[in-house]
């Protein structure tokens, strides 16, 4: 366990102030023992896997940052701590499908879950089989059919006390070096520092569009900017705060509610 550690260099958007402990734990062991440490000690416990979609507060955050360092992959099991991209060269290597789509995806195996990460009218759901949890006593399984898998949507996100230790995936045939090499060769993600798309889509609309026609694509808060190739991404210039960020979405929110009565609803997380 660590103190006073710096959260910025430990998310996408590079933003953030100081989380009071900071544990990377390898084992269950020692995850049930930095929880234990945050319950005697009154505090608030937040997991983190890459951190490429919160938004850490410049305040910093006063408890218990947890990193789950769970990397195996074997045939019955991949950690939680698991790349999302290795992973996907995992699933080249051994010749098996389902996961091609992903590539280009930042993150975890346990963020991935968490929030159905998803691209090209996938999402990770699909090769989900039963995802390995604790619920702060016990270590329990939930079949996919139990995890409420739904767009950008999942059992985890609604209720944050559940961390996610690993999952078992149920890949089909072999691997689609095509459809890789397509997938990767569409996504057109904006440069610099973010944590990619901040807003779901609407039901029948595309949420940077409806920011677009608002006329905010390059708007510019103190250093955080909305990304002039995509509207649905913000992009830390260098040295924006999280105030600068919430100022910019708050800013999107109001005016596609002004112009199009649409209420834009957030994917990312704060911290
Ligand atoms: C350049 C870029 C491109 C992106 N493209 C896509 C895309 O195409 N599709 C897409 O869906 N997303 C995309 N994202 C967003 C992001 O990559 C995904 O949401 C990713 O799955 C987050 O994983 P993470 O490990 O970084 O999670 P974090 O950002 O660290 O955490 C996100 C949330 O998950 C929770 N969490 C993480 N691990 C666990 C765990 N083990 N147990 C319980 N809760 C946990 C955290 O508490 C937090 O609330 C992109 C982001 C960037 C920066």
């Amino acid at each position: 366990m660590e103190k006073d550690v710096s959260l910025k260099d430990k998310n996408s958007f590079h933003i953030g102030g100081i989380a009071k402990h900071y544990a990377l734990v390898s084992s269950k062991e020692e995850l049930i023992e930095a929880i234990a440490f945050a319950k005697e000690s009154k505090l608030p416990v937040f997991i983190m896997g890459e951190g490429s979609n919160i938004l850490v507060s410049d305040d910093g955050f006063k408890g218990v940052v947890i990193k789950l360092n769970f990397k195996q992959i074997t045939d019955s099991s991949v950690g939680a701590g698991v790349p999302l991209r290795d992973l996907i060269l995992e699933t080249k290597t051994l010749n098996l499908g389902g996961l091609e789509w992903a590539v280009g995806i930042p993150g975890t195996v346990g963020g991935a879950i968490f929030g159905n990460a998803g691209a090209f009218k996938h999402s990770i759901s699909e090769v989900i089989e039963e995802v390995e949890f604790f619920d702060g006593k016990e270590i329990k399984i939930f079949q996919n059919s139990e995890c409420s898998f739904n767009y950008r949507e999942s059992i985890f996100k609604n209720n944050p006390n559940l961390i996610i230790l690993g999952a078992k995936f149920r890949f089909k045939g072999g691997f689609d070096d095509e459809l890789n090499r397509d997938c990767l060769n569409k996504r057109s993600v904006p440069k610099g520092y973010s944590i990619g798309s901040i807003f779901k889509n609407p039901e029948g609309y595309f949420a940077g569009r409806l920011i677009e026609e608002c006329g905010l694509k390059g708007k510019k808060i103190g250093e955080a900017i909305i990304s002039k190739e995509h509207a649905n991404w913000i992009i830390n210039l260098g040295n924006a705060s999280s105030k600068d960020v919430e100022a910019l979405i708050s800013l999107m929110k109001t005016e596609v509610k002004k112009k199009f009565n649409i209420d834009l609803v957030e994917e990312i997380r704060r911290l």
